[in-house]
């Protein structure tokens, strides 16, 4: 038996930050599905495969291997890509990749198998939804588009990502309307998940907030 926590919402509301600070507090295993739609794609664009080429896509595919480890580090194949599937190529290819039902049917099956037997947090669009209809705490972290783009910004700066201001608001604007208007996994609020607005919260905030939540479920 597994506990699950469902994080869901979009681009930049937090979702990575608050899912690692509360899976540390709690012991539970954070998994960022993110992450693995960002392996496809920087995949893709390693091997030089087109949208359009769903046969090299899916023996790709058959071939992929993504590890994350337990200080949040992530391998595709073999090497560490965890700042490379943050760059602005991965951003812009990501989106569209990640409508592609032969990239959610692979990765559904990672996701599970990755969850399997563990108490987990695990952050993404359709984890409530899709992955785990059943968790045991549905979560919808959201915040203004321009908040969020903002969060994005800083983070890059960070990580010594160089980006625009507009430049990335646009992008998360896009991913948004890609998001929530695709046909499979759309990102949306499951009907049972517990919507948060961090727009004017803190992080220390909005992971309290949470942890009140997940405390009264389990
Ligand atoms: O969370 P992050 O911004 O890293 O996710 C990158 C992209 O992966 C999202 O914009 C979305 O297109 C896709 N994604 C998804 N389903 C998930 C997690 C991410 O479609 N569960």
């Amino acid at each position: 038996m597994s506990f699950v926590v469902a994080i869901d919402g979009p681009a930049g509301a937090g979702k990575g930050t608050i899912t690692k600070l509360v899976g540390e507090k709690l012991g539970l295993v954070n998994i960022d599905t993110g992450a693995t739609f960002r392996c496809v794609a920087l995949n893709m664009i390693q091997e030089h495969i087109d949208i359009q080429e769903e046969k090299n896509i899916e023996e790709m595919l058959n071939k992929i291997h993504i590890e994350m480890d337990s200080d949040g580090k992530i391998y595709l194949n073999g090497e560490e890509v965890t700042n490379r599937i943050r760059e602005n190529d991965v951003n812009d290819l990501v989106s569209p990749v990640s409508v592609l039902p032969v990239v959610r049917n692979k990765l559904l099956e990672v996701q599970r198998n990755i969850a399997k037997g563990k108490n987990v947090i695990m952050e993404g669009r359709d984890i409530g939804t899709v992955v785990f209809p059943d968790a045991d705490v549905k979560i919808y972290l959201d915040a203004t588009a321009e908040e969020r783009a903002r969060r994005r910004v800083l983070q890059n700066q960070e990580k010594g990502i160089e980006c625009s201001y507009e430049e990335v608001l646009q992008g998360i604007k896009d991913r948004d309307k890609r998001d929530s208007t695709r046909e499979i996994a759309p990102l949306k609020r499951a009907k049972d998940a517990i919507y948060v607005d961090s727009t004017n919260l803190s992080v220390e905030q909005v992971v309290q907030e949470i942890i009140e939540i997940i405390k009264k479920k389990a």
